[in-house]
């Protein structure tokens, strides 16, 4: 009863795509049957050379602690990997293991910003990098997007800095939008950044899964004065569906390391050393079955994407984009709310989920009232199914 959360916590919001999971577990629990197009998880089995691998790193007792960096042949493998698969030399002492391509994030932020430094976080936004600068009391500075079809433009950025700006958070192919932001515009953008001293974290958890015109790009490749003043967070998660695996990590000059790795021995310590062994094994000596993985799901993607957001568009009141990245159909309800009943596009949410039994993200967890999220990264029967679903109980 007189228990106070802290300050730094109570001025953090629960993480909206965690909990619109969590809503439907719960229903599930109550025996009603929902389509749950909500949390970005890819519904592929995880490798089974990756779980083997895993195996393989028991019977050999990685099952101790391991520094707080990660293993050595952890980083030495993603150097390689990142070498190999874009030609980038990353070195094994920037990269810091971690859990997750979340944890690198928080921990990225967390060993930069001070007290009243200003981040700027374009709009919408993956729902946690404002919950983690206002956990470090740092002052968010959103930038709006939706006039360059919600694209980051170094324009945008220019008319959003100060003399306080202090980090960009880049997220390309972006969550939610399915956006992608161009090579070209991200380097001029970054040149801008490192002009004037400003950090830049690209988190790079959706880096394969581009479609084309668009191409994959990983910052890795850009020069290295450049590269000094960013940090890419990436993860296994969604390229190797391994979402409950929890390993990711951060590339970042030594000192940003250094505090990263000083933070998280303090956390999680790192993630699972089996997990690290088997990723290691992966992506470098299994590297070819590895980039196979990524390509039949994208491929798989590919054409979820199209029978869904074609689907979307001609629903009435519905707008929606062909995604050019990620696994995400961002749909533009304002056609609906102020009538029918809507107030908000979460009202809408609400009625899919109640009559349609099809649950999605509403936007504003992501700084998008007006919009949902809808994921395909479920099967094409799902998908079929949703829309079946949502017709049957569109009157409007
Ligand atoms: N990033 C995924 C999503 O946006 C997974 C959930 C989360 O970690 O936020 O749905």
């Amino acid at each position: 009863m007189d228990f106070r959360i802290s300050q730094n916590v109570a001025r953090m919001k629960g993480s909206a795509t965690l909990k619109a999971m969590q809503d439907v577990l719960r229903l599930r629990e109550q025996g009603i049957e929902v389509i749950d197009l909500t949390v970005g998880e890819p519904d592929f089995p995880s490798p089974r050379f990756i779980c083997e691998l895993a195996i393989e790193g028991l019977s050999k007792g990685y099952t101790k602690y391991t520094p707080s960096k990660g293993l050595k042949v952890y980083a030495e493998a993603i150097s390689e990997f990142y070498y190999r698969r874009f030609g980038a030399q990353v070195s094994p002492s920037q990269i810091a293991a971690s859990c997750g391509a979340k944890q690198a994030v928080f921990n990225a932020i967390c060993s930069l910003i001070n007290p009243g430094d200003e981040v700027l976080i374009p709009k919408p936004y993956w729902v946690s990098f404002p919950e983690i600068v206002n956990f470090c009391n740092g002052k968010v500075v959103f930038i709006e997007t939706e006039e360059n079809d919600f694209i980051l433009s170094l324009e945008s950025v220019k008319r959003a800095v100060t003399d306080k700006s202090k980090l960009l958070i880049l997220n390309s192919p972006n969550n939610p939008t399915g956006r992608v932001t161009s090579a070209e515009e991200i380097k001029k953008i970054i040149e801008f950044c490192a002009d004037r001293k400003i950090f830049v974290i690209a988190d790079e958890c959706y880096l394969f899964f581009v479609y084309p015109p668009m191409e994959v790009f990983t910052v890795a490749t850009l020069p290295a004065e450049l590269r000094h003043f960013v940090c890419i967070a990436g993860s296994f998660s969604k390229t190797f569906s391994m979402t409950g695996w929890r390993i990711g990590y951060s590339i970042a000059n030594e000192e940003w390391t250094k505090g990263i790795v000083r933070l998280q021995s303090h956390s999680a310590s790192h993630p699972t050393s089996f997990v690290q062994y088997a990723c290691a094994k992966a992506i470098t000596e299994k590297f070819d079955e590895s980039m196979n993985v990524v390509n039949e799901m994208l491929d798989e993607y590919k054409k979820r994407r199209e029978l869904l957001v074609f689907e979307l568009q001609r629903i009435s009141g519905f707008e929606c984009k062909m995604p050019q990245g990620a696994f995400y159909a961002f749909v533009d309800v304002r056609a609906l709310t102020g009538k029918n009943g809507f107030s908000s596009s979460a009202d809408v949410a609400s009625y899919l989920l109640e009559k349609g039994h099809v649950a999605v993200t509403d936007g504003s967890g992501f700084g998008a009232e007006g919009f949902l999220r809808f994921s395909y990264a479920t099967s094409t029967e799902n998908l079929k199914k949703a829309v079946e679903q949502i017709k049957s109980v569109v009157k409007w």
